[in-house]
C-alpha cells in the first residue's frame, strides 16, 4: 500500500503544489496499461492521465468515496451531487489502496484532519521529499536523511570505553608511523652501507637491529590494539543490542506489530553486528589511514618532490573513476537492502508457519515462493556488485601505472646520478603504501554508509516515542477488581473506528462474557484492558482510577490471561507454570496444577514437571496446553482474569476437565470471557453483545434471549450450524 506516487516530482509541477495524497493507478477507461494518478491536494481532489489533469473537484462538493472490485480490476470513485462518477481503473493488487484511501478521505471529510496513512506491513511508503522508496519496516529515507548524525552517536557511546579505545587508537598510530620507518630504513641500509660499501658493520648491524625490532614491535602494538578493539567493539555491541532489547520489550502492542518479527530480530543481531564492525575497523582505522596517508605522501614530496608527483598522477585518476562508479551503485544498493529485506521477511513468515506449510502440502509452492524473492535479491546483489569488480582491476592498472612512471624516471634519475638507490628502494616502499590502502580508502564510503544505515535503523527504535507509557507518578494500585468503561471510542488507525462509544461497569468478581461476531472488536476490548493499546476517546478505569495512571507493572501483574492459542516457551512444564510468578515454591506449583487439573497428565509424562516440552510446545495437545496456561494463570493468582475463546476445538472430555478448572479460576475475580460457542458462557453473570463496534444489548443469558435481538439472533445461527453438522 502507498500514498504518495512514484511520479511525485511530476505531479508537484503539474499541481503547482505538493499533494497530501497521491496514489498511482494503471488501467485507463478500456482497461488499457496506462500511467495515471490520483492526487488530493487540501482542497481539491485531481486526476491525472499521462500528463494532463483530466479531472479536478473540491473535496467540499464530494458526499462519499467508493471503491468497488470489478472483474480483474478495480475502481475508484466518488458520488458528488448525488451522482456516482467513476474516476479511475486499476489492477487488483491496488484494491486495499485505494479503499484505504477513501477510508482517509471519509475521516478527513468528517473531521477536517488529513489522518497519516497506517503502517502496515506491505504499506510501500515513499519519501515526499525525495521520491524514494522508504524501506520496510522504517521511517527513514536513507536517501536524505544525515547519515553522520547517528555515526557520531555510536562514537560518542565507544567514548564511553574511553581508556581501551585511546589504547588501540595509540597502537594503530604506532603501526603506522613505523610502517611508514620501515622503507626509510630501507634506504639508509643501502645509501649508507651497501652502496659506499662501508666496512663499519657494527654500525650496519645497529641499524639492522633497529630494522628488526620494527615487525618486533609492530607485533606487541598490534596485538594491544586488537584486545583493545575487540573489547571496545563488543561492549558496544552489547549496549546497543540491549538498549535495543529494552526498547522493544518496552514498547506498546501498536508499535511492536508495527515490524515484522524478523525485521526486529535483524535490527538487534545484524544491525548492531554491523555497528560493532564500525567501531572496530573503519571508523578508527579510517582516520588513521587517512593521516598514515597523507604523513607518506608528505615524506615522499620532501624527498624528491619531482618524482613524488609523477608517481601520484593516477592517484586522483583512479579515485575519480571508483567516485563515479560509487555514485552509480549507491542506488543498486538501496535495491539490494530493500531485496534483501523481502526474502529475509519471507523466510521468517515461511518458518514460523512451517506447521500450515506442512498440513496444505504447500512446500514447493513455498520454495518457489521464497527461491523468487531469493533470485531477485541475488540478481540486485549481482548487478550492484559488478562495479566492484570493475573498480577494483582499474585501481590495479592504475597501480601498475604508477610503478612503471616511478621505475622509468626514478631509474634515470639513478643512472645520472639526481638520485641515489636507497631514495628509490624507499619510494618503492612509500609508492607500495600509497597504493595497497587506496583501494581500502576507495570502498570506505561503501562500508561507512551501510555502517550509517544500520546505526540509523538502530536509533529509529531506540528514539521511538512511547505511546502507552506510565505517567510520571503512576500509582501502584491493589486491584480488586472494578472496572469502568466510560464512552470509550478506539480504533488501531484514526480513521477506521472499532470500538464506539462504549460505556459499561463491572463489579469486583463477576464474570463478563462478551460476544459477537467476528471482527466485531471483542478481543480489541480485552486488548484496552490490558492496556496493550490506549483508547483513542474516553476512559477505563480499574477501581475508579484511571487505567493510564496505574503504572503498567502494577496492572499487568494482577491480569492474567489465558488466550486460545496458549503459547508456552522452549523449556520445561515447570518453568513455564513458573512464568507467572518466578519465586513460587514447588508445593504451590503442584497445588495450582492440581486446581487446573493439569496434575494427573504431567504426572504421567516420563520426567513428570521436568518434562522438557521443546520448541512452542509442540509435544502437548492443545487441551493439555491450555490447562498448563490455567495453572500459570492460578499461580499468579491475578485479580482480573481473561480468558479468550479459553475452550474452543476440544474434545468433550478435556472440555469438561478445563470447564472445571476454569469455573474454579473464576471464582472471586472479575472475569472477561471471550467464547465462539455460546454455551459456555451460560454461567457469565453478564454479556455484553458488540455489534457494529458498539454495545447492542447487555444482559443475562436469559435475559437477552427473551429480548428476541442481536444475542438471540447470534446463538439461533449457532444452533442451526450445530445442528446441520450433527446431521
Ligand atoms: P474479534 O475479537 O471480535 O474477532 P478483533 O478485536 O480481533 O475482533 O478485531 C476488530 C477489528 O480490528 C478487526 O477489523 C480487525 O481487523 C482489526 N484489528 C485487530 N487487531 C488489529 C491490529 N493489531 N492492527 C490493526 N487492526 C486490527
Amino acid at each position: 500500500m502507498r500514498f504518495t506516487s512514484f511520479r511525485l516530482e511530476e505531479v508537484k509541477k503539474l499541481l503547482g503544489q505538493s499533494p497530501v495524497y497521491s496514489l498511482d493507478f494503471n488501467l485507463d477507461g478500456r482497461g488499457r496499461p496506462t500511467d495515471g494518478v490520483c492526487a488530493v491536494t487540501e482542497k481539491e481532489l485531481v486526476i491525472i492521465n499521462g500528463q494532463k489533469v483530466n479531472f479536478r473537484c473540491s473535496l467540499d462538493e464530494i458526499g462519499e468515496y467508493t471503491t468497488t472490485q470489478l472483474v480483474g480490476s478495480g475502481a475508484f470513485g466518488i458520488i458528488r451531487n448525488g451522482e456516482p462518477i467513476q474516476l479511475c481503473i486499476f489492477t487488483q493488487d491496488l484494491l486495499n489502496s485505494f479503499a484505504e484511501l477513501g477510508k482517509l478521505l471519509d475521516y478527513h471529510r468528517e473531521t477536517g484532519i488529513f489522518p497519516e496513512p497506517g503502517e502496515d506491513d506491505n504499506n510501500i511508503r515513499i519519501c515526499p521529499k525525495c521520491g524514494s522508496i522508504i524501506p520496510e519496516g522504517t521511517n527513514i529515507c536513507f536517501h536524505c536523511e544525515k547519515k553522520g548524525k547517528y555515526l557520531w552517536r555510536v562514537v560518542r557511546l565507544s567514548l564511553k570505553y574511553r581508556w581501551p579505545l585511546l589504547a588501540s587508537l595509540f597502537a594503530t598510530i604506532a603501526i603506522q608511523l613505523l610502517w611508514i620507518l620501515y622503507p626509510y630504513l630501507q634506504g639508509v641500509i643501502i645509501d649508507d652501507y651497501i652502496t659506499p660499501k662501508n666496512q663499519d658493520f657494527s654500525q650496519l648491524l645497529v641499524t639492522l637491529g633497529i630494522f628488526l625490532l620494527i615487525p618486533l614491535v609492530i607485533m606487541f602494538m598490534e596485538i594491544l590494539n586488537d584486545r583493545c578493539t575487540a573489547k571496545v567493539s563488543m561492549a558496544v555491541g552489547h549496549d546497543l543490542r540491549e538498549q535495543l532489547f529494552r526498547k522493544i520489550q518496552e514498547q506498546s502492542m501498536k508499535a511492536i506489530t508495527k515490524r515484522p518479527t524478523g525485521e526486529q530480530i535483524k535490527r538487534i543481531s545484524n544491525d548492531t553486528e554491523k555497528v560493532q564492525q564500525f567501531v572496530a575497523m573503519y571508523g578508527k582505522e579510517a582516520i588513521v589511514r587517512i593521516l598514515a596517508t597523507l604523513v607518506i605522501l608528505a615524506v615522499m614530496l620532501a624527498t624528491n618532490w619531482k618524482l613524488a608527483l609523477l608517481v601520484l598522477i593516477p592517484v586522483p585518476l583512479a579515485i575519480l573513476a571508483t567516485q563515479i562508479i560509487f555514485k552509480y551503485i549507491h542506488r543498486k544498493y538501496r535495491l539490494v537492502w530493500s531485496r534483501f529485506s523481502q526474502s529475509e521477511s519471507t523466510l521468517h513468515d515461511i518458518l514460523s508457519g512451517i506447521q500450515v506449510v506442512k498440513a496444505y502440502g504447500s512446500e514447493k509452492r513455498e520454495i518457489a515462493h521464497y527461491a523468487d524473492y531469493s533470485k531477485r535479491f541475488a540478481q540486485s546483489m549481482y548487478r550492484a556488485d559488478i562495479f566492484w569488480f570493475l573498480a577494483f582491476p582499474i585501481i590495479g592498472f592504475v597501480a601498475t601505472l604508477g610503478e612503471y612512471f616511478y621505475l622509468y624516471f626514478g631509474g634515470q634519475q639513478v643512472l645520472i646520478g639526481a638520485l641515489t638507490l636507497g631514495s628509490l628502494v624507499r619510494f618503492a616502499g612509500y609508492v607500495g603504501m600509497i597504493y595497497g590502502p587506496l583501494r581500502w580508502i576507495i570502498q570506505l564510503p561503501r562500508y561507512i554508509a551501510e555502517s550509517a544505515v544500520s546505526a540509523g535503523k538502530i536509533y529509529e527504535i531506540i528514539d521511538e516515542k512511547e505511546d502507552v507509557s506510565d505517567r510520571s507518578n503512576p500509582v501502584d494500585l491493589k486491584i480488586k477488581g472494578q472496572v469502568e468503561f466510560q464512552r470509550v471510542n478506539f480504533g488501531y488507525k484514526v480513521y477506521k473506528p472499532v470500538l464506539k462509544d462504549i460505556s459499561f461497569t463491572v463489579e469486583p468478581g463477576e464474570m463478563i462474557g462478551i460476544v459477537g461476531p467476528s471482527g466485531v472488536g471483542k478481543s480489541t476490548l480485552i486488548n484496552l484492558i490490558m492496556r496493550l493499546y490506549d483508547v483513542s476517546s474516553g476512559c477505563i478505569t480499574i477501581d475508579g482510577v484511571d487505567i493510564r495512571d496505574i503504572s503498567q507493572n502494577s496492572l499487568r501483574s494482577q491480569i492474567g490471561v489465558v488466550l486460545q492459542e496458549t503459547y508456552l516457551f522452549e523449556g520445561t512444564v515447570l518453568e513455564n507454570i513458573l512464568y507467572a510468578k518466578p519465586d513460587a515454591s514447588m508445593e504451590e506449583v503442584i497445588q495450582a496444577a492440581k486446581i487446573a487439573n493439569a496434575h494427573n497428565f504431567i504426572c504421567k509424562m516420563p520426567n513428570a514437571y521436568n518434562e522438557y516440552i521443546g520448541n512452542k510446545g509442540y509435544k502437548l495437545s492443545g487441551g493439555e496446553k491450555q490447562r498448563i496456561a490455567i495453572a500459570r494463570a492460578i499461580l499468579r493468582d491475578p485479580r482480573i482474569l481473561i480468558l479468550d475463546e479459553a475452550t474452543a476445538s476440544l474434545d468433550t472430555e478435556t472440555e469438561k476437565l478445563i470447564q472445571e478448572a476454569l469455573a474454579r479460576l473464576t471464582q472471586n475475580r472479575t472475569t472477561f470471557a471471550i467464547a465462539h460457542r455460546l454455551s459456555t458462557l451460560r454461567n457469565a453473570d453478564r454479556l455484553i453483545v458488540l455489534d457494529k463496534g458498539r454495545i447492542a444489548e447487555m444482559g443475562t443469558h436469559e435475559e437477552l434471549l427473551r429480548n428476541r435481538s442481536v444475542y438471540y439472533n447470534l446463538v439461533m445461527a449457532q444452533r442451526q450450524t450445530t445442528k446441520l453438522s450433527k446431521e
